[in-house]
Formats: C-alpha cells, sequence, structure tokens
C-alpha cells in the first residue's frame, strides 16, 4: 500500500492538502486528529475534564472506537454512535490535546492507524505520522505556517460554524495547543528527520496542492 503522511501544527492546511491529494489520488484520507479528539469527547462523557490527566489512563477499555468511510467522508463511531458532528469544537481541541499526551492514549491507538495504513493506499494527517505511526511511509510533508496566519484560517473556520469568538483567542490557543503538543514526552510534533517541510504562509489551497502533488510525482507514487 502507498501512503503519505501529514504531518504539522494546528491549522496549517494538512486536513485540507490531506482531503486534496487524497482526492487526486484516489486515496484514502485519514484524519488521526479526529481518532484523538473521539477518545476525549468519549472521557468529556464520562465525566473526565482537562484536570483529571491522572485518570485519564482509566476508561480507555470502555472506548469502542471504529473508523468508518462513506462516500470518502471519514466518520467516527463511538461505542456505536456516530460522533463525528460532535468532535470540532475549540474545548474539544484543547482537551484532545491534554488526553493525547498519554502514553496509554497513544498506544491504544497506534495499531489502529497502522492497520487502515496497512490495508489502504492514505494520505495521513496528524502529529506524529513520518516519525512514530508510519516511519517508512512512501512521502512524508511537515505542512506549517505561521501562527497568526493558522489562526486567521482556524478563525475563518470557526466563524463559518456560527462560533462567537475572536483572533486574539484562537492565537491563543493554537499558540497553547503547539506548546503542548511539540513538548510532550511522547510522539511530540516534529518534522521527521526525512520529512519535506512546506509552508503554506503565502500559499492557497491550490497553490499548496500543486506542490504537493509535485512532491508526489517526484516520488513516482
Ligand atoms: O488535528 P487535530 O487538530 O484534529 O488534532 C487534535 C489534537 O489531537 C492535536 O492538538 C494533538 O494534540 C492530537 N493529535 C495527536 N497526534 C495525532 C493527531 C492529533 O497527538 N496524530
Amino acid at each position: 500500500m502507498k501512503n503519505i503522511a501529514l504531518d504539522g501544527p494546528a491549522g496549517a492546511g494538512k486536513s485540507t492538502l490531506a482531503k486534496n491529494l487524497a482526492k487526486a489520488l484516489g486515496y484514502q484520507y485519514v484524519d488521526t486528529g479526529a481518532i484523538y479528539r473521539t477518545i476525549a469527547y468519549h472521557y468529556q462523557m464520562c465525566g473526565i475534564g482537562p484536570r483529571d490527566k491522572d485518570n485519564i489512563h482509566k476508561f480507555l477499555g470502555d472506548a469502542n472506537i471504529e473508523v468508518k468511510y462513506e462516500a470518502g467522508v471519514q466518520h467516527m463511531i463511538l461505542n456505536g454512535t456516530d460522533v463525528t458532528d460532535a468532535l470540532r469544537t475549540p474545548e474539544l481541541s484543547s482537551f484532545a490535546s491534554t488526553v493525547s499526551a498519554n502514553p496509554e492514549v497513544r498506544k491504544y491507538l497506534l495499531q489502529m492507524q497502522r492497520q487502515i495504513a496497512k490495508h489502504n493506499d492514505c494520505v495521513m494527517d496528524g502529529r506524529d505520522i513520518g516519525t512514530v505511526v508510519l516511519p517508512r511511509a512512501d512521502l512524508k510533508i511537515y505542512v506549517t505556517a505561521s501562527a497568526e496566519v493558522r489562526a486567521q484560517r482556524r478563525l475563518l473556520e470557526l466563524e463559518a460554524k456560527g462560533e462567537k469568538t475572536s483572533f486574539a483567542k484562537v492565537l491563543a490557543d493554537i499558540n497553547a495547543r503547539d506548546e503542548a503538543d511539540m513538548n510532550r514526552t511522547v510522539a511530540p510534533l516534529k518534522q521527521a528527520a526525512d520529512a519535506i517541510l512546506l509552508d503554506t504562509t503565502q500559499m492557497d489551497a491550490d497553490e499548496v496542492l500543486k506542490a504537493a502533488l509535485a512532491l508526489v510525482r517526484e516520488r513516482g507514487l
């Protein structure tokens, strides 16, 4: 199977690129952030909050998570219920980051991600795909952009969904999440030694896709 790993900080354009690239190549798009968000959602439902760091490894066994695809769109199923639409709130973004720093949680989700990649040509996006999940991926791209541009993109996304927030709040949230994701002990966000850096600060989605497709062609994928 062919595997492309996309890593980078929040709002860098990874998921837009991953979706576009997967569509262009006929691969499966795998959003691993949604998997971490589903675990965080499970904890919320169990009444475990961001301050209960010590209890995060408990309750894992009760989370039966499935990743399903309908017309190419990824759905997250938690204990039989489709929770996809509940996953993209700012609270869950921040809580997913807390939860994902837990080694037991990461271990629990690792095999699931590897199994998907083993059975599908895929573009997988996340934080540790090139470094930990798929160290032998056919192509690794580290997607980044300035924090201000990433916050602006995230703000537009939230506003489009009707969320009331401000640029300053979104920027602060993004910076806090990057800081946590880059400095955790297990599988921190970092560029793999063999990943290609793609800075999207000055690029629109089409330009980013073109640049990635050029890398895909170079690799003969
Ligand atoms: O990509 P997304 O913003 O949906 O990810 C939510 C959080 O899940 C990230 O901030 C990060 O802490 C965690 N995550 C991770 N490893 C991944 C994907 C996401 O730790 N491969």
